[in-house]
């Protein structure tokens, strides 16, 4: 379909990028600031490996200065909780991120917790996220997957105000939070989990779907009403033997029933994955701004 707009949010996230490398470097001029993210790796998951190696070099190429840490799958909470507590006190420091998810003898809330809610980048911290479900109230981060979704529709110029929204997937770091934006954004909002009965037909009535389940191509083209607009969160490897790695990636939503259906579709890669990095720099940027009173 020729009218189909495919949202590229490998341009979007680039844009993103200029403009915060620009705001970087009006503030090193003008008051020799340099924002600076910590990143705290514990164990050997590859995927994480990767995230935190995409996120290393996202900050180098937008002038933060980045700060890691990997620690082995075996130590103790206290080691990783000592990292948070040092770099809350270090004014180098402006964002503090706990690559999830953490090895399973480690609590993850009370880790999150420990970072403190004016570096929380990610903005796991359950106040921010409190404040983020509260009418009138600012959350001082939004979690950067769900706040790239809400980008794209914004620079695609989708209304959100008014229309029906739902949201397939509800975790703390994608659907939940990602349906509390919308639901800020006005719109009317469902949210569709795992025990939802007949889906199809709550996603059959959306004017826009962010679906965020990790179901490969879950999401068919007679879920979808026609014109809707999809943002697909989905990064799912599928077994190519045709790809040189074996494998490939795929959304959550099956792209080549949607785009027949949809006005407006992101594609898996090159959708939203890029723009989650652009928001973890845009909110560290936010962050060394707001610590250092530089607007
Ligand atoms: P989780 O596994 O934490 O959550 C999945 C959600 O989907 C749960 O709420 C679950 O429901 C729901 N669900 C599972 N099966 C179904 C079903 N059959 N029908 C309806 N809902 C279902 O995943 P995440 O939120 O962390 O990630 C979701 C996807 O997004 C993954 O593919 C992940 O790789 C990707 N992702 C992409 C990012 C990016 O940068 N683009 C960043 C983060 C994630 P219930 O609550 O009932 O269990």
């Amino acid at each position: 379909e020729a009218s189909v707009k495919v949202i590229d949010g490998k341009k979007v996230a680039k844009d993103v990028r200029d403009e915060i490398n620009a705001e970087i470097t009006r503030m090193k001029d003008s008051i020799g600031v340099v924002p600076g993210l910590a990143v705290i790796l514990v164990g050997d998951r590859k995927d994480s490996a990767t995230y935190v190696r995409n996120k290393k070099k996202a900050c180098e190429a937008a002038g933060i200065k980045s700060y890691e840490v990997c620690l082995p799958e075996n130590s103790t909470e206290e080691e990783v909780l000592k990292y948070i507590s040092d770099f809350n006190d270090d004014p180098m420091v402006h964002g503090i991120l706990v690559q999830l998810p953490l090895p399973s003898h480690m609590d993850e809330e009370k880790i999150l917790h420990a970072v403190c809610i004016e570096k929380d980048v990610d903005g796991f911290h359950p106040l921010n996220i409190g404040q983020l479900a509260m009418r009138g109230r600012e959350p001082l981060f939004v979690p950067c997957t769900p706040k790239g979704c809400i980008e794209l529709l914004h620079r695609y110029n989708v209304e959100i105000k008014g229309k029906k929204a739902v949201v397939i997937g509800r975790s703390n770091i994608v659907g939940m939070p990602a349906a509390l934006l919308l639901q800020r954004e006005d719109a009317t909002v469902s949210i569709v989990h795992s025990r939802t009965r007949n889906p199809e037909e709550i996603t059959r009535q959306a004017d826009i779907i962010i679906a965020a389940v990790g179901k490969p191509n879950m999401v068919r083209g007679s879920w979808i009403k026609p014109g809707a607009v999809i943002i697909d969160v989905g990064i799912n490897p599928v077994e190519d033997a045709t790809s040189p790695r074996g494998y490939r990636l795929v959304g959550d939503v099956c792209y080549e029933e949607a785009i027949k259906v949809a006005s407006a579709i992101t594609p898996v890669p090159g959708g939203v994955g890029p723009m989650t990095i652009a928001m973890l720099l845009s909110n560290t940027l936010l962050s060394a701004k707001r610590i250092n009173n530089f607007k």
